[in-house]
Formats: structure tokens, sequence, C-alpha cells
């Protein structure tokens, strides 16, 4: 009898807290200067969409562009679409749309193939930069596996030595035959923000060169590239900056290594002068040289069109509410999911958090099922975490809210 009113105790109890968990996101979305931005984009009715960090929502204005081009560029110019029209110079030009964003001016961004490519030619131009008789690349012990992968194979074709480091253990690490150093600006599966500014600064005082990998931090917080003097940088567009299924990756290349940088894959897109046809190699000035070949037009132009949806947005705006976005989250689970069942493997200091909460729990594939099956949209990552992707342009505080009562829910 007492375990039944002690139960009918708690149910009352954690609905007035439901209440007001719900009051005060309906207040925290009527105050939120970006809440109307949600508009810009193509949502289910019904779902609460937390994988931007996986794949980006799709925004307005896409659907629409990708059928003009199609049907008019390509079915009606045809040809012409590459001489008169926007096809040719779209690399540079979506660079330059995309360099605010990580605080590049322009000329230093250029977009086009995979991240694991640009990864490709970002590490063995980074090997050619770095000063002759180093020996180690020096590559993030936690990252996604394309990036281990690449840069195995970078090292073997540069005569380097991979050596994997903790990135918490990266500015130690970092030695006088160290030649380049790859880090992932925040961690795919821990949501963990790196210090970028102070190993940035930390590889340079060793003289060596960094290259960041920009997934999971490119339109989700500032990343300040030309302040923190970055030499290079690799980004997806298919994540935070919602270029669709595939869109194409971006690679920076600072203004001050841009003469002596050396692309592995020298395509004729990446050449002076292109249609001039000539059999010897002469790299073209800027960015353009880390062109391959002939670009994926249709992606393209759909991410050009989707980075639109940026139009008057301040990143730093951006990063204030997925900071807020996070705590909330946070604080919701920590009321609606019994004690014990979940633990946050995402760091709780700002300062080392990027837009994503990645909780740790048993049977974290089953769960993220049940919450997939109940409207809520994360995803899983081997072996036991659930992530949550806060992508603050169509998520709001209601969506938090209820993402955390619904898991609270899962548990019973
Ligand atoms: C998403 C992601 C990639 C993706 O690489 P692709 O070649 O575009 O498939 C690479 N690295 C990191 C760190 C990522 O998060």
């Amino acid at each position: 009898m007492a375990g039944t009113a002690g139960l009918e105790a708690r149910a009352a109890e954690l609905e007035a807290r439901a209440a007001e968990l719900e009051a005060r996101a309906a207040e925290l979305d009527a105050a939120d200067g970006l809440a109307k931005l949600r508009d810009r984009f193509s949502l289910p009715d019904g779902v609460v969409y937390l994988d931007g960090n996986s794949l980006g929502a799709l925004p307005q204005g896409v659907a629409q562009r990708v059928a003009e081009v199609v049907a008019h560029e390509w079915g009606g110019e045809l040809i012409r679409s590459w001489s008169t029209g926007t096809w040719w110079t779209a690399p540079e030009r979506i660079g330059d749309k995309i360099a605010p964003l990580v605080g590049a001016a322009p000329g230093q961004v250029v977009v086009g193939d995979s991240t694991s490519v640009n990864l490709f030619k970002a590490l063995v131009g980074a090997a050619r930069l770095a000063r002759p008789g180093r020996t180690q690349l020096l590559v993030d012990a936690s990252t996604f596996p394309t990036d281990g992968y690449i840069a195995a194979s970078a090292a073997r074709m540069t005569g380097l030595t991979v050596t994997p480091v903790d990135p918490s253990q990266a500015a130690e690490a970092i030695g006088p035959d160290t030649a380049v150093v790859l880090l992932n600006h925040v961690d795919y599966r821990t949501g963990r923000l790196h210090d970028l500014p102070g190993l940035t600064a930390a590889a340079h005082a060793a003289g060596a060169l960094i290259v960041w990998d920009l997934c999971h931090s490119g339109g989700a917080l500032p990343v300040g590239l030309d302040a923190h003097g970055v030499d290079l940088a690799v980004g997806c567009t298919y994540k935070y900056l919602n270029g669709g299924p595939g869109s194409p990756a971006y690679l920076y290349i600072a203004e001050r290594h841009q003469a002596a940088f050396d692309s592995p894959l020298p395509g004729w897109n990446g050449h002076a002068d292109p249609f001039a046809m000539t059999s010897d190699y002469t790299p073209a000035q800027g960015a353009v040289r880390g062109r391959v070949g002939t670009p994926d037009i249709l992606s393209m132009l759909a991410l050009e069109a989707a980075l639109d949806a940026w139009d008057g947005v301040a990143v730093e705006d951006v990063r204030a509410k997925s900071l807020a976005l996070t705590d909330f989250f946070l604080e919701c689970v920590a009321a609606y999911v019994p004690a014990g069942r979940v633990e946050s493997v995402t760091p709780a200091e700002h300062e080392r958090r990027g837009s994503q909460v990645s909780l740790r729990t048993e049977n974290a594939r089953e769960v993220m099922d049940e919450l997939i099956a109940r409207g809520v949209i994360g995803d899983f990552r081997a072996p036991d975490v659930l992530r949550f992707g806060f992508t603050p342009l169509y998520v709001g505080f209601a969506d938090a809210e209820r993402a955390a009562r619904t898991l609270g829910h899962v548990f019973g």
C-alpha cells in the first residue's frame, strides 16, 4: 500500500515538474530571436528532429532551385550553362558563401568532393608544406574513422609516421618532430569541443602545421579560422550547413599557404587555364587549386540555395542558442529520466561542448529505435551512445523538452 502511495506521489511530482518545464520551454521559445528561422525549413509535422549533426533538414527554396537547374539550366541551356551560366565558378563562389560561417576571408574556401577526399588533399598538401626532416603526423586518436584511414594513407605516401593522440593531451604531444597535426574541432561521438585557438598556437610554436576537421563545428559555432591562424581545414556541408545528402564538402587553404600548396590531386579544374588543355600542369592561384575534376553541379547548386537559410544570421547567436538548448535538454533529462539510466558523456562546461548531447546508456540502439518510433529522431553510435544534435536554426526549446520527456517514457 505504501508502495502504491509512493508511486502516486512520484507521478504527481513528475506531472508538476513537466508542467513547469513545458511553461519554461514556451517562455524560452517566445524570447528566442532565432525562433522564426524555423520557417526557412521544411520539416515534417509531429517530428522532433535532433539529427541535424548527421543530415541537416531541408531548407525552403532548395527543391525549387534544383527543379529549375534541371529543367532550365540543364534541359534548356545545355552546355551553355558551363560558360555563360553559374556552373563553372560554383566551387569558389559557394566557398565564399561558407567562408564567413567559419571565420575566413574570401578566396580561401573551395567546395567540392567529399570530406574524406578533401582531407587527403589537406594532409598531403600540409606534409609537402612542412619543415624538411620532420617525421610525425599527429592524429586525433578518437577521430571519426575516415579521418584516421586517410591519415594513414597520406602518411605512407609522404613518408610520415602516424602517432595517435588524445586531443586533450595534444598540446604536450606536439614536438620538434611533428610535421602535421590533424584534429577534430568537435568529437563526433561525445560532442567534446577542442581548443582550436590553443592547439593551433601550440602547433605553430613547435613549427608544425595544423589541419582541423570542422564537420561538427562548421555552422554550429564560431570557428575563427583566420583569427586563429589555422593552416588548413576541411568540413562537410550536409550536417549543420543543411546542404542535403552527400552534398560536397569544403577545403580551407589559408592565403599565406596558397602559393606553395601542392595538391596531390591536381585535376584539370585546379589548373590556371583549364581550357588551354596543355599537357603540363600550372596550378591556379588561390583556393581554386584545391579543385580536382568536374563539380557535381546538382548537389552544389542545391547547397548554394540551402545556404540562403543563413541570410542575416550571426553564428555567435546560433552558438548562444545552442548552449541554451543543450543546457535545457540536460536539465529536462535529469528531471524525466529515472536516476542512473543515462550518463552524459558531453562535457558540462560550455567551453568544451559542441552542439550535441551524447548520453551513454544500456541497449542504446533499442532505446533510439523506440524514440524514433515516438517521433523523436536522434541517432545511435556504437557501442552505447544516444546522440542528440541541436541545430538552432530549426530546433526550439519545446522540442528539447518533448525529446527528454519522451526519453523518460521510454525508460518507463
Ligand atoms: C561526417 C564526418 C566525415 C564525413 O566524411 P565524408 O567523406 O564526407 O563522408 C568525416 N569526418 C568527420 C569528423 C565527420 O564527422
